[in-house]
């Protein structure tokens, strides 16, 4: 038993030994009850052009039917132009648990002349069930969220025995990032085991060469060698050649089984011998139907969300959060303005300094011209005072006055005022 003892940025684990029974260890088979009770959602999608047994082949998977024997095709004129999406829901129970499962289907994929854009209505059809998962889980009751996004997308490929054809390429090209593709052979009996074992080689390589991902049974480090075992045979089977029917047929040997029969004898539907319909349906259904689950939800869906918010202009700490959310935008503008301010109140303040030092500059040097101008005005005072003096003293001591003496003390107005 571990522990993990009081954190103070490292955490330590402690093993301690249980004195006795908690309980914990039954949480597993609580979580079974609780799924067990609420049931099971699983949607499933089938792609491929009229005829290729795609309603047989779900009626056979789920051993229900779920597509009643469909009309004969309506003549090319009278056909819908578009591929249609239609979705058909069933609750199924098996040893009391419940599924409640929805197959979408694709009439018209591959039907008309020209099939340039089939696989646009479906990748719409897909995101908008991303997008209505994504406001569900935006809102603020989040109880009831309903999971119709797509877990699986059945492509099936017509058995021409030769390679891809263009459409198949486009629809998984276009595809393949937004739901969990299973590419299977349709109607396998009409191959032989040898074409079968061609044609499965050349699709895989036209797969690999436009670098197409189409969903692989994961293998865990700690899984015990069965299981990994399991997980590679189902591997080495796809893409799946499976052959569908809903009819019971009697075997040569007296059995009753699931399957076609021909003059030349039955192909059974659940027999590994003849098809890999068994495997298929362990892929989907029996093994890892909540794997392609938690795929859709953790990867697919996961990638698509954050391409959603990333355009959207929503990122937690970029300047593209600021740009649609208020709040940060009034901030930033806030500091912004207030940076501005702060820069023009700083150039008037210089501004303002400089003329006041100009002033300060022009005072001083007309207070140092008006001192000079005092002086020059000081000094003449003197100097005529001291004339004066002078003739006073001459007059005084009975000398004649010299013209220039006697025109300088006539002269008024002699200051420069
Ligand atoms: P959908 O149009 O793709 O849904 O095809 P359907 O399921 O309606 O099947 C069209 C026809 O093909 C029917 O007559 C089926 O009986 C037949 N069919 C379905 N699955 C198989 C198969 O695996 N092998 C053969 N040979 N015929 C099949």
């Amino acid at each position: 038993l571990v522990q993990t003892g009081p954190t103070s940025g490292i955490s330590s684990v402690i093993r301690k030994k249980l004195m006795g029974y908690v309980g914990f260890a039954n949480l597993p088979n609580q979580v079974h009850r609780k799924s067990v009770r609420k049931g099971f959602q699983f949607t499933c999608m089938v792609v491929g052009e009229s005829g290729l047994g795609k309603s047989t082949l779900i009626n056979t998977l789920f051993n229900t039917t779920l597509y009643p024997p469909k009309e004969p095709l309506a003549p090319a004129a009278e056909r819908p132009k578009t591929v249609a999406i239609e979705s058909i829901g069933a609750d199924i129970e098996e040893n009391g648990v419940r599924l409640h499962l929805t197959v979408v289907d694709t009439p018209g994929f591959g039907d008309f002349v020209n099939n340039d854009d089939s696989w646009k209505p479906i990748v719409e059809n897909i995101e908008s069930r991303f997008d209505s998962y994504l406001e569900q889980e935006n809102r603020v009751n989040r109880m009831k969220v309903v999971d119709n996004r797509v877990h699986a997308c059945l492509y099936f490929i017509q058995p021409t025995g030769h390679s891809l054809k263009q459409i198949d390429i486009e629809f998984m090209r276009r595809l393949h990032t937004k739901v969990n593709l299973i590419p299977v052979i349709a109607k396998a009996d009409t191959l032989t085991d040898e074409e079968v074992a061609e044609f499965k080689e050349r699709i895989l390589s036209d797969i690999a060469y436009h670098n197409i991902h189409i969903f692989q049974a994961p293998t865990y480090d700690n899984e015990d060698e069965e299981t990994i075992a399991e997980a590679e045979e189902i591997a080495s089977k796809i893409p799946f050649a499976v052959v569908g029917s809903d009819k019971i047929v009697n075997t040569p040997d007296g059995r009753q089984v699931r399957g076609r029969a021909y003059p030349w004898g039955v192909v059974e539907v659940d027999n590994e011998e003849h098809c890999d319909f068994v495997k298929l349906r362990q892929m989907l259904v029996r093994t890892y139907m909540e794997e392609l689950r938690e795929y859709t939800n953790d990867v697919l869906y996961e990638n698509w969300r954050t391409e959603k918010l990333l355009s959207m202009g929503v990122a937690q700490d970029s300047t593209v959060f600021k740009e649609i959310n208020p709040a940060a935008r009034m901030q930033e503008e806030r500091v912004l303005h207030e940076a501005k301010l702060a820069k023009m109140e700083a150039e008037m303040k210089m501004v303002f300094q400089q003329k006041v030092q100009e002033k300060e500059a022009k005072l001083k040097q007309s207070e140092e011209e008006l001192y000079a101008r005092h002086k020059e005005m000081k000094d003449a005072l003197e100097k005529q005072r001291a004339d004066l003096e002078d003739k006073k003293r001459k007059i005084e001591s009975g000398r004649p006055l010299t013209p220039e003496k006697a025109s300088t003390g006539r002269k008024k107005g002699f200051l420069r005022t």
